[in-house]
């Protein structure tokens, strides 16, 4: 049995009936983790003592023969813009590089408590800015399907470690599409639940209206199996939705025969790659065949999405951004003779380039005498963009479009030009600025062999819908 590549059903069950052992496992994922890794560059930190003491603490369930948690025993990775307890966790940046939170994600809470054993840390674009995960402090991560390409971003390590089987499952963020686009890239599944389905408490925050807290598998079920675990009200997030939490795994099993599928000429446009056109159209063909109508729906705001994103996220981030000063945790400069030497020196050596861009858009945007013509007209415009969704859905039950332009790119190909890495974002950001979910699921292969991803998009807390057709389209593909 290849203990890294099982899926968390298969590795459950294997450790229930004895086949193997939680800790053989986690030794098993940490042995991969060692041979691979230095090649890929997905973990950031390890944590190994809390992974092995959650391990025996399975061990002992499955001895006693009692039945074990739903994700009992299986290795997990987390972004590292997830807080840790004890173990270092950095949002890929300089300025938090020897931070070592002393409380619990709810997210990875909730994991733990469902019998997560949580191997590390996973390597991201700082502060989760980012499209490619160049923008990390630390190091890039190499696409374990090509290492020459990125493996998307910003939660690239995520997307890596399933792809290499160095976790079962990982969990990652998205703001703008950095679980969607980097699953795409690695040809795995991920998926951004609906804003407040997921506590984002101990979420190191980007762009706090847009940010959402969601799971990476090589299956569909195996993503809603996270889900499922993770969702729900939680008091520590008002922002969290006190929306009753359904069985996921148990839904898929739902045909999706008779659905309404939706799909929007605004996402079939100029710039998509033509394998990536031809690998949707044939998806959209198969679902057709499982028995859903196709219909055609219209999102005419499109073209202002990236505007009104990197407005609203640099906004946003900037604000967020003002914590980190060099006095209560993180980096500090050691050179400055005085208070506001001080806080200009941390934030200069501890912010990467792509962060200081933004704080300066952002800072720009929320500017006296600006505030008018950029913020406050871009949520006008998310108004509208959320409205084009709301229409939309009142006549389909779901809308699929491709997940990203173009397949992975070669790294360093776009890091001098912020405005192509922007772009790359095109059909990802709609689902933030609206707030509602959306899936990426492998969907076929370019001539190189890379990875295409089919995005399916769904109403508000209908993440059971998106996952069912996804779920389908999988296992008949
Ligand atoms: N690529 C987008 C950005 O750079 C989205 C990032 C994200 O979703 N965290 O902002």
């Amino acid at each position: 049995m290849d203990l890294n590549s099982l899926t968390i059903d298969a590795a459950r069950s294997a450790m229930q009936d004895r086949k193997t052992t939680a800790v053989d496992l986690a030794e098993a994922f940490y042995a991969k983790i060692e041979k691979d890794d230095p090649q890929i560059g997905a973990y950031l930190t390890l944590s190994k003592d809390r992974a092995f003491s959650k391990a025996a603490e399975i061990d002992a369930l499955a001895a006693k023969g009692e039945k074990l948690p739903p994700l009992g025993g299986v290795p997990v990775g987390i972004k590292d813009v997830l807080v840790t307890r004890g173990v270092r966790t950095t949002a890929g940046s300089k300025i938090l590089g020897n931070y070592v939170p002393p409380y619990d994600c709810t997210a990875v809470a909730r994991m733990e408590a469902a019998g997560a054993v949580v191997l590390g840390k996973l390597n991201c674009d700082e502060f989760a800015m980012g499209s490619s995960n160049e923008n990390s402090a630390w190091k890039p991560v190499h696409n374990p399907r090509d290492l020459s390409r990125v493996p998307g971003g910003s939660s690239g390590g995520s997307a890596a470690a399933v792809a290499a089987d160095t976790a079962v499952v990982t969990l990652g963020s998205d703001t703008g599409g950095s679980i969607r686009q980097p699953a795409s890239f690695c040809g795995v599944v991920g998926l951004k639940p609906t804003y407040g389905r997921v506590s984002r408490y101990g979420l190191i925050a980007f762009a706090s209206s847009l940010d959402h807290i969601g799971p990476f598998g090589k299956t569909v079920k195996d993503t809603a199996t996270v889900l499922r675990t993770i969702a729900g009200r939680d008091p520590m997030d008002s922002t969290s939705a006190e929306v009753p939490v359904p069985d996921y795994v148990a839904e898929l099993e739902k045909p999706v025969r008779g659905l309404k599928i939706g799909v929007a000429k605004e996402y079939l446009g100029e710039g998509l790659d033509p394998e990536v056109r031809k690998s949707v159209e044939a998806a959209i063909q198969k679902i057709a065949s499982l028995g859903c109508e196709i219909v055609e729906v219209s999102l005419p705001n499109s073209e202002y999405a990236i505007p009104t994103y990197y407005i609203i996220a640099t906004g946003e981030a900037s604000s967020n951004l003002a914590r980190f000063d060099g006095v209560r945790y993180g980096y500090r400069a050691a050179d400055a003779r005085n208070l506001s030497q001080m806080y200009r020196r941390t934030r200069d050596q501890g912010f990467g380039p792509e962060v200081k861009r933004r704080i300066m858009l952002g800072t720009y945007a929320l500017s006296a005498g600006y505030y008018d013509a950029y913020y406050l007209k871009a949520q006008k415009v998310r108004a509208l963009l959320t409205h084009d969704f709301d229409e939309a859905f009142k006549k389909v039950d779901a809308i699929v479009t491709p997940t990203s332009p173009t397949a992975a790119f070669k790294l360093g190909d776009k890091v001098d030009d912020p405005l192509a890495m922007y772009l790359a974002d095109i059909y990802t950001v709609t689902a933030n600025i609206a707030g509602i979910p959306g899936i990426s699921v492998p969907c076929g292969e370019t001539k190189e062999k890379l990875p295409i991803g089919l995005q399916i998009l769904g109403k508000h807390f209908d993440e059971a819908t998106i996952l069912r057709v996804a779920h389908e389209y999988e296992s008949r593909r």
